[in-house]
């Protein structure tokens, strides 16, 4: 893996939806970087991400944990203060998107939503960021997304938890500033990974997409994951509260 120098050295980051994806680059960077990696997923195991972290400085560990499952986030927190880990980076990345009418979408796809994109990223921030402050320092990025500034087509539930998204990064910023932790949140545009494969697919949807974004090509997950470990280093020390777009110019269009 290329790409320019971050030093993460001795920090031990959390990181939602480390599987696959954009988590995945982010854990990667991060681990370059130096930072010890607990990756988190629903089905994330040691065994299939055997060779994404060779040879990396950082250390990456699996950790199951639904996310969508409040008693497992409890018991994930719980194991994470048992073993004595402390969290200097959290990285809410994990989501997932139901797409529908607004008319048809159901309130079980958006509970889904609701419970992974947001009910979870407030869960963990609440807990680790309050062991951040007692501690003096930390950083938390969060995976908000262009649709946490427009209202997008057919996905009324993921563009409302986006939404939210930027607001509790906002919030939190506001509270936990002075307390040394920076509370920032990445936007991601069109990236490349399972979750955009429909679209990806749609060679009709997909060329329309392409030719509104300035940039004309779909994001590569690492293109993502390099400003996340800016956000978690101290060379973003005084940024906070911030929603960065990662979008290849699609919201200045
Ligand atoms: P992805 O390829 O679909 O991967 C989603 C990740 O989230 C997986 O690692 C998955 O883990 C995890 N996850 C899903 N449900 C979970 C649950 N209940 N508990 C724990 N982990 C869960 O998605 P992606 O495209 O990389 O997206 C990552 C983030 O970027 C999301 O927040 C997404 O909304 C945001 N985003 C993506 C794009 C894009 O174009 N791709 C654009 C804007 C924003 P398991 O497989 O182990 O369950």
């Amino acid at each position: 893996m290329t790409g320019p120098t971050i030093d993460l050295n001795g920090k031990t980051a959390l990181v939602t939806g480390a599987s696959r994806g954009i988590g995945l680059s982010i854990a990667q960077v991060l681990a370059r970087s130096g930072a010890d990696v607990i990756g988190l997923g629903t089905s994330i195991t040691a065994q299939a991400l055997e060779g994404a972290f060779a040879g990396l400085p950082g250390v990456f560990r699996p950790m199951d944990c639904d996310l969508s499952e409040r008693d497992q986030i409890k018991a994930l927190l719980a194991q994470l203060d048992d073993a004595g880990a402390e969290i200097d980076i959290l990285v809410n990345n994990a989501g997932i998107i139901r797409r529908n009418h607004a008319a048809e979408h159901s309130l079980e796809d958006w509970d889904a939503v609701m419970a992974v994109n947001l009910d979870a990223v407030f869960l963990l921030s609440r807990a680790l960021g309050a062991r951040m402050l007692e501690r003096g320092g930390g950083k938390i990025v969060n995976i908000a997304s262009v649709l946490s500034f427009q209202g997008g087509v057919l996905v009324p539930g993921y563009a409302a938890a986006k939404g939210a998204i930027a607001q509790l990064t906002r919030a939190l910023a506001n509270e936990w500033a002075q307390g040394g932790v920076n509370v920032n949140a990445v936007a991601p545009g069109y990236v490349a990974t399972d979750n955009t494969a429909a679209l990806q697919a749609d060679e009709d949807r997909s060329a329309a997409l392409m030719a509104r974004i300035p940039v004309g090509r779909w994001g590569r997950p690492e293109e993502i994951a390099w400003p996340v470990a800016f956000l978690a280093s101290e060379l973003a020390d005084f940024i906070h509260g911030t929603v960065l777009p990662v979008d290849g110019g699609w919201l200045s269009r």
